[in-house]
């Protein structure tokens, strides 16, 4: 016993005479601690994000700031939520995922699990996302002509509703121009002009079929609206997918620039862009200006690029190469893979921080990116991812925090209860995203009780509860009973 822990101790007085490790490790510790610290927010800094997401929501309602505003607060012309009334069979389209699907949604009555849902995905090459707009919409068009071929329907006029998850500026259920292009798109000659007027000529080139084109609709929306045909409190649609927004319910009396005092509209906040006006410069880091700056619209969504599934792991290779120049990982090599924007998927931060996943694992995730680690580095990658994720789902928090204080004040109550539908796949399958959200809007709106549920497909079967409601809308402006 004696003689071993004398081994030990001339063990280390031995390492100390030549490399002092230990002494090298502390300092190592401290540059890594140092650059991961900017990611932690305290409380109080929480509680500003939150403040400055209400100050925000409230600039983009009144007249004059409106057309200003960072966050947008676009109006939907949703005014209601479904009351399971809503029948029909529907085509929708979803464009602004990952994926672009054209679908056919059947709601049979007003009951649970009557939705029935066909539906097709169609790839957008890079070069038809950032060509022109007419080569978009002709695109678009020749996917709808082979889904409805494929279903046998073409010769059915289906009413369509239009799941077109980028800022648009409504002026009705079927009138919004887009404001401007977001994640992976720059279609030119797009921006400032109407969406549906697009698809409409793009149907009328191809005159082959025709479609009653009878809602734009944000994903978000869609989410909200699903989420809602099962559960009536919800009145609040999340995404955290490839970008990140949210739409409630607003009282029309607080939309300054809609015509109308009366009831509620869908308000589509467009939270992406929060920080454009630099009152979040104090918490974004110079690992966030770098995301920008390599974005396809530097400046634009700089909310949306701390929190988003098309951005987290961009964040964590920007750190990961800071590090490495440091000499902190990666024994100081940034190899080409690491310097090749995207290789560091979002999904990747789901597995290297998944709880079981052991640290063997984590390596040989690198290892399939090129990036030989050690079990150091293995174990400094899940530290940088976790401070990446964890920021995106606290800030995402305090905003939702902001949004479900903001309904309560606008009802005077002193407690609200309220369900947020949620979709996307940071949400849905990141191990820790969800539950720091979750905690984080308790913390900070402990006046209200906000339950989360998940959307099934909200951008399809949401598209066709807007488009029913607002068929029936229709019918109830033109019948006056
Ligand atoms: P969208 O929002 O585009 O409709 P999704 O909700 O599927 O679609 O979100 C896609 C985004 O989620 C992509 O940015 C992708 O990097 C990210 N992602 C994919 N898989 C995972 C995962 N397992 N964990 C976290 N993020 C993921
Ligand atoms: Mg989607």
């Amino acid at each position: 016993m004696g003689r071993f822990t004398e081994r030990i101790h001339s063990m280390s007085v031995h390492f100390q005479k030549n490399v002092k490790p230990t002494e090298r490790l502390a300092s190592q510790r401290k540059e890594i601690d140092d650059t991961l610290a900017a990611f932690a927010l305290s409380p109080t800094q929480l509680q500003e994000v939150k403040a400055k997401m209400h100050m925000e929501l409230e600039r983009g309602l009144k007249k004059d700031s409106h057309p200003t505003a960072s966050v947008k607060m676009l109006p939907t012309y949703v005014y209601r939520t479904p009351d399971g009334t809503e029948r029909g069979k529907y085509l929708a389209l979803d464009l602004g995922g990952t994926n672009f699907r054209v679908l056919v949604v059947k709601i049979r009555t007003g009951m649970r699990n009557s939705v029935r849902m066909y539906n097709k995905i169609y790839a957008i090459p890079l070069e038809i996302m950032q060509g022109t707009g007419e080569e978009l919409f002709d695109h678009i068009v020749q996917c709808i002509s082979d889904f409805l071929d494929y279903m046998g329907m073409k010769n059915t006029r289906l009413p369509l509703g239009f799941t077109f998850s980028f800022p648009c500026n409504q002026t009705g259920i079927d009138k919004g121009d887009l404001v401007c292009w977001t994640k992976g798109f720059k279609a030119t000659e797009c921006e400032g002009y109407d969406v549906v007027d697009m698809l409409r000529e793009a149907i009328k080139r191809r005159n082959e079929f025709d479609l009653d084109i009878v809602a734009i609709v944000n994903d978000t929306v869609g989410t909200m609206m699903t989420c809602a045909y099962e559960d009536p409190k919800c009145q609040i649609g999340l995404i955290a997918g490839t970008g990140s927004n949210v739409c409630y319910m607003e009282e029309m009396k607080n939309i300054e620039f809609v015509e109308g005092d009366e009831g509620q509209m869908c308000v589509n906040t467009e939270w992406g862009g929060f920080g454009e006006n630099d009152n979040i410069e104090d918490i974004r880091t110079r690992y966030d200006r770098e995301v920008d700056g390599g974005s396809l619209n530097p400046g634009k969504q700089r909310f949306e690029k701390m929190t988003s599934g098309m951005y987290l792991g961009e964040i964590v290779r920007q750190i990961l190469i800071d590090l490495t120049k440091h000499g902190l990982l990666f024994r100081g090599r940034i190899t080409e893979r690491l310097k090749t924007k995207g290789i560091f998927e979002t999904k990747f931060l789901s597995q290297i921080e998944s709880d079981r996943l052991a640290l063997l694992q984590v390596r040989s995730i690198l290892q399939s990116l090129g990036l030989d680690s050690t079990c150091d580095d293995s174990i400094i990658v899940k530290e940088v991812c976790g401070a990446v994720s964890h920021r995106a789902a606290q800030i995402c928090g305090a905003g939702m925090a902001a949004v479900v204080d903001k309904i309560r004040e606008n009802r005077g109550l002193d407690n609200l209860e309220i369900t947020v539908g949620v979709d996307g796949t940071l949400y849905k399958l990141h191990p820790h995203f969800s539950t720091i959200l979750k905690d984080t809007v308790r913390e900070l709106a402990p006046n209200c009780k906000v339950d989360f549920i998940l959307s099934e497909d909200g951008s399809g079967k949401g598209a066709a509860l807007i488009t029913a409601v607002a068929q029936q809308h229709h019918i109830e402006k033109q019948e006056p009973h």
